[in-house]
């Protein structure tokens, strides 16, 4: 069976069992019972959210973990071996150019999707004084930690500095867990570039031993990532459950409009825009190129880790899409941390709706910081699980929209990650795809003339 479809059957039995078990041991708000039967704020029992939360989590997460560990040095060798494989420095400046724009394009679309729509929908408005206070206190330390961690946040020329690392194995030690003192994945793949730029200038013989083990090490990585993949159905089951069993349909139902805004925009950005992109940049079929590009897809929407979804995604698009590796490896592996359309989307989608929940009105001064952050925020998310947290709360404070007001959404963010994981990693595919064939009708335009 391919994987795509075992993965897709791992979701469903996931997603079967923990919403029946949420629905049979749910514990309704208004009764005496909540007060006897230990449930959380959501209604969920509590020994339900001990398995949830206690054993179906960390056994799925075992298999993020294999995929995790080897994530560093495959994204090292693959952009050293990216940018040795566009040959010349001068390729590697037209790409990486064609690869911004396009990004830019694709992200400042994906924003003005998202805000049109929060505007015209108005999700915000329809949130009760009382709704807002129960969903405030329920994830009110969840938004505390979260607050905590955007306190850190620096200052723009502070952060464009450390684009560049003073010591790249530090960052790369808290690249995925935000712990880096600089600024993480990004500045490991920058030290990557300039050492694979570097590297393509040596004497041939030196370069040639080194080359052989980069591509020694990155075979290693996906050979791991292969065993992990073994393992990639049932932990998605297993994700999946701990996700719904937890999640209940009351929180859904209080935040349906806000849910359904964020699917209809990351809906339109997937089969509107990239399928327009697809066509007429890539002059590909939008629906065969989403039909191969599954097996990523699903691992996207089952890991919400744009980052652990990279090996998937590198595989896809050199054996499915037969986008060149060199294109891929330099596209993708940048686009995994830097081109997250779903994020951004998510990022305007949320502020917006936030506002209007508190009544804040943003004059337009206001509205183009949203948009700006918001598109800068996709490039600066890191593709983990709930990367983009900590990034809202600074939009949020620098447009005077409370930031505990985070709380409210807290309860739907991870299964609205995976959908937005879910965008970001096509937006990787169509990105890539659409440099390429830019990338080969440049090469073959000179023989045409
Ligand atoms: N989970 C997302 C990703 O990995 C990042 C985010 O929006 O939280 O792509």
């Amino acid at each position: 069976m391919a994987l795509h479809t075992r993965i897709l059957i791992g979701l469903l039995v996931g997603a079967a069992l923990g919403v029946t078990a949420n629905l049979v041991l749910r514990v309704p708000a208004d009764s005496a019972a909540r007060a006897v039967v230990d449930a959380n704020a959501n209604g969920v029992h509590d020994d339900l959210e001990f398995w949830a939360t206690r054993v179906a989590e960390p056994l799925g997460r075992v298999f993020l973990r294999l995929v995790l560990m080897v994530v560093v040095p495959l994204v090292f060798s693959a952009l050293v071996l990216g940018v040795l494989g566009l040959g010349d420095l001068s390729r590697l400046g037209r790409v990486g150019g064609v690869s911004i724009l396009y990004t830019v394009i694709l992200s400042g679309c994906s924003v003005a999707i998202g805000l049109l729509l929060v505007n015209w929908i108005e999700p915000g408005k329809g949130l009760s004084q009382e709704q807002q206070e129960k969903l405030r206190s329920a994830y009110a330390t969840a938004a505390e930690s979260s607050i905590h961690s955007a306190r850190a946040a620096k200052p723009l020329e502070q952060v464009l500095l450390d684009l560049l690392p003073e010591n790249p194995l530090r960052e790369a030690a808290g690249a995925l867990d935000g712990s880096s003192p600089g600024n993480g994945m990004l500045a490991v793949m920058f030290f990557a570039l300039i050492f694979g730029a570097a590297l393509s200038t040596i004497d041939p013989s030196k370069r040639a031993a080194l080359t052989t083990v980069l591509e020694a090490i990155f075979d290693v990585t996906m050979a791991v990532i292969g065993f992990a993949m073994r393992l990639a159905p049932y932990g998605v089951a297993l994700l999946m459950f701990s996700i719904t069993a937890r999640t209940g349909a009351e929180i859904l139902l209080t935040l349906l409009w806000f849910v359904l805004t964020v699917l209809l925009g990351l809906g339109l950005q997937m089969f509107v825009v990239y399928s327009l992109a697809l066509k007429l940049l890539a002059r590909r079929s939008p629906r065969a190129f989403f039909r191969q590009a599954q097996d990523a897809i699903f691992t996207a929407f089952g890991t919400s880790s744009s980052n652990a979804t990279l090996p998937t995604a590198l595989r896809v698009a050199q054996e499915k899409l037969r986008i060149p590796p060199e294109i891929s490896r330099f596209v993708l592996t940048v686009g995994s941390t830097a081109n997250q359309n779903g994020t951004a989307l998510y990022e305007g989608v949320v502020v917006l709706f936030l506002a209007q929940v508190f009544g804040v009105q943003l004059t337009l001064a206001q509205q183009l910081t949203v948009v700006l952050m918001s598109v800068l925020a996709g490039v600066g998310t890191a593709g983990i699980p709930g990367g983009s947290i900590p990034l809202i709360v600074v939009v949020l404070q620098s447009v005077g929209v409370p930031e505990r007001g985070v709380a409210i959404i807290l309860g739907v963010d991870r299964i609205l990650d995976m959908c937005r994981t879910t965008l970001n990693v096509t937006g990787d595919l169509t990105l890539a795809a659409c440099v390429a064939a830019t990338e080969q009708r440049r090469s073959q335009a000179p023989l045409a003339n």
